[in-house]
């Protein structure tokens, strides 16, 4: 069947007409107090396509057989009488298998580009909030003023699903509902939550998006290439990553990274105490962090940005030489080392520059197309006069890949200890519509396997060397052995709101602590950003416009330092400068940061190698706390503050170490000592903790 553009079009109003009328029906398969329905999107080569739901079906048969439960959803006044859609759930530890597909689609000209499945209605109280995997950190709660937020408007779309692949709805009154996605190869999805606005409706949608490649085959007949859960429960986030767990270490990215664990070259990753992510030129960047490593005794860790030979974000994958030279590049490496600091620079793993020369021959070739066919390139580094756009690169993109392996081997030889790939783990392998490629149109599995093998060679081209990225993901858990991850620790400076609208909570630490090294904030401890001299002047900021940031946003260095440690990621501070390290002004934060990096070397078996348990509930003061919102790309005089109008003063988890030893380990920000109460499964205790301090409280155990 053939149809030319303008009959898609009329078929397109003919749909959304349609599914206004038959909205009301509704046929969804019932698991206890939840609703189980499906959505695809169906799209034509660069239009928008239509939307059809189990609500646009003539009819749903539900039949049980045992402990399973069949839905089959038949007839589509478009795509057919034939068209069926056949869903199964099967009970399973407290809860249903699900597993979805669909035969006879009729779809003329219509791809499925996207599958939603399950599509859970469940009960709300005002009081619920969506758990989900936000892309760029460990995990998010959104608690939103639900009579505002409805499926008429926009509905909640989380990116990515990377970090785990579930979402819920947590802490009602009714109980909380999960839904989790099992695929083995943790393949690009979203989540999404809405609820129907204006209507008293106590009921949420929630769902899990998954993208389906252009493929006439996948068309007419198709399912779901993974199985999943669908469970009530009684609990918030932790609860929720409990569900999940066993499946997610039985997955071949956990045990790759636990068999990693034992060897050697992991040790020198485990033992690292104090991070300090700096930027700029050898001396600027390796003195204060060797002062520090002198002055604590720790082993620490440099992330080292804008070593490379052009400023951030520009010519990439152009890297090579170093600004200050080789000799002088290579000489800051092997003194750091002596120094007890181990080194890693940022080179991007996955952006290549479109405005640079170096584009023209294979650029094209090589980049992720869009849906609508064009290749976005994102003018990140506004200062610059000319215009250095970044485009993404599919994970078909050899070019790219050899020219990004070719500074990985210069930089081993250098004698690093790891190369940063940024963006990769949180951004690599989204749906590509490239005409060059191989795979089919709107793909998300070759670009994937694109990367882990482009990942796997830079390993074996490398020996001994280690290689991070940006945030943690379940699909490349396996090939980084280290990650940054400061959405979450910073999530109020990185504008990702604040409570009690949203909170930022370590679900993966529940999930896959101490399989890779983690580390990372935002912080700066004076507030002012990091300025690249290799930049155009006109939108420094002045001096004048400088404020005393450290008297406007008091607690915000402590507060941020503290979480880190607080979820045991290893403690890190964003541009640490030589004054920070000797001037009176910055003695007590100095303090705060050799104690801290102390404390943490001393609790490893805790921090880095221990288990995340329940972490109960600990009363204690809470206090305002003002954030700045400032980034290295805003305008001059450009900021915004964040308010946190009642942060615990007192951050807390509790961790069984490895020798079944269980403590928790809590840390006050404030500038006084503060007094406790911890109730949680593995035990109680109250006391008083020490201001700008750090205690480990040991608790009688067992598993909650
Ligand atoms: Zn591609």
């Amino acid at each position: 069947m053939d149809m030319n553009s303008r009959n898609s079009s009329a078929a397109i109003a003919a749909a959304v007409a349609l599914s206004a009328l038959t909205a009301m029906a509704a046929p969804a398969v019932r698991l206890g107090e939840a609703e189980v329905g499906f959505r695809m999107h169906l799209g034509v080569m660069k239009l928008t396509g239509l939307d059809i739901s189990n609500d646009d079906m003539a009819e749903l048969s539900v039949t049980t057989n045992g402990t399973t439960i069949t839905g089959v959803w038949k007839g589509h006044p478009l795509f057919g009488d034939g068209f069926t859609a056949t869903a199964t759930f099967t009970e399973k530890d407290g809860g249903w298998e699900y597993a979805f597909g669909w035969t006879n689609l009729d779809g003329w000209k219509f791809f499925v580009e996207t599958v939603s499945f399950p599509d859970l209605v469940v009960p709300r109280t005002d009081k619920s909030g969506v758990l989900y995997s936000r892309n760029h950190g460990m995990g998010m709660i959104r608690r939103p003023k639900w009579s505002d937020w409805g499926w008429e408007r926009e509905p909640f779309v989380n990116e990515g699903m990377r970090e785990f692949q579930f979402t819920a709805l947590v802490d009602g009154e009714k109980g909380s509902w999960y839904v989790d996605a099992r695929d083995p190869m943790a393949r690009y999805k979203t989540s999404y939550a809405y609820c129907r606005i204006g209507m008293d409706d106590p009921h949420a949608r929630i769902g899990i998006r998954s993208f389906v490649p252009m493929a006439r085959e996948r068309t007419v007949a198709g399912e779901l290439p993974w199985k999943g859960l669908i469970r009530p429960f009684r609990g918030g986030w932790w609860e929720a990553a409990q569900i999940y767990r066993p499946w997610a270490r039985g997955q071949a990215w956990a045990k790759a990274a636990e068999a990693r664990r034992g060897t050697p070259g992991f040790g020198k990753l485990r033992d690292i105490c104090f991070w300090a992510w700096n930027r700029g030129g050898c001396e600027t960047v390796s003195r204060p962090l060797e002062k520090f490593a002198a002055d604590s005794g720790v082993p620490c860790a440099l992330h080292w940005d804008w070593w490379h030979r052009y400023a951030k974000d520009v010519g990439y994958p152009t890297y090579w030489p170093p600004y200050e030279g080789e000799k002088l590049f290579t000489e800051t490496v092997a003194r750091l080392k002596r120094n007890n600091c181990y080194t890693m620079v940022y080179v991007n793993g996955m952006s290549r520059d479109l405005d640079d020369p170096s584009w023209a021959a294979d650029g094209e070739r090589d980049a992720q197309y869009e849906h609508d066919g064009t290749i976005h390139g994102h003018h990140w580094n506004v200062h610059m006069r000319e215009l250095h756009r970044l485009t993404t690169v599919c994970g078909e993109g050899r070019t790219f890949q050899r020219l990004v392996q070719d500074v990985i081997s210069k930089l081993a030889g250098a004698g690093l200890d790891a190369v940063y790939l940024d963006q990769v783990s949180c951004a690599a392998a989204k749906p590509c519509w490239s005409p060059h490629h191989a795979h089919p149109k709107g793909d998300v599995v070759a670009s994937l396997q694109g990367y882990h093998r482009y990942l796997q060679e830079a390993r074996r081209q490398n020996p001994g060397l280690q290689l991070g990225s940006e945030e943690v993901s379940e699909a490349f858990l396996a090939d980084f052995d280290v990650f940054i991850s400061l959405f979450g620790t910073s999530y109020e400076r990185c504008g990702l709101g604040a409570m009690p609208e949203f909170e930022a909570v370590p679900v993966w630490n529940a999930l896959y602590h101490g399989l890779a090294a983690v580390f990372g904030t935002y912080l700066l401890i004076d507030g002012i950003p990091p300025w690249d001299e290799r930049w155009p002047t006109e939108r420094k900021w002045r001096p004048y416009q400088e404020k005393d940031w450290r008297k406007m946003f008091p607690d915000q260095f402590a507060v941020e330092f503290a979480r880190t440690m607080a979820w045991g990621n290893q403690p890190t501070v964003h541009v640490m400068q030589m004054k920070h390290t000797t001037e009176p002004e910055f003695a007590e934060d100095y303090r705060f940061m050799v104690d801290a990096a102390r404390f943490y070397r001393d609790r490893r078996d805790f921090l880095f190698d221990g288990e995340l348990l329940a972490p109960g509930s600990l009363e204690c003061a809470t206090r305002e706390v003002r954030f700045q919102r400032r980034g290295i790309y805003y305008k001059a005089g450009k900021y915004a503050t964040v308010v946190q109008p009642a942060l615990p003063t007192v951050f807390h988890n509790v961790w069984r170490a490895p020798d079944g030893r269980v403590a928790a380990i809590l840390v006050n920000w404030t500038r006084e000592s503060q007094p406790y109460r911890l109730d949680c499964p593995a035990g109680s205790a109250a006391g008083d903790i020490p201001a700008r301090g750090f205690l480990e409280v040991p608790l009688k155990g067992g598993r909650p």
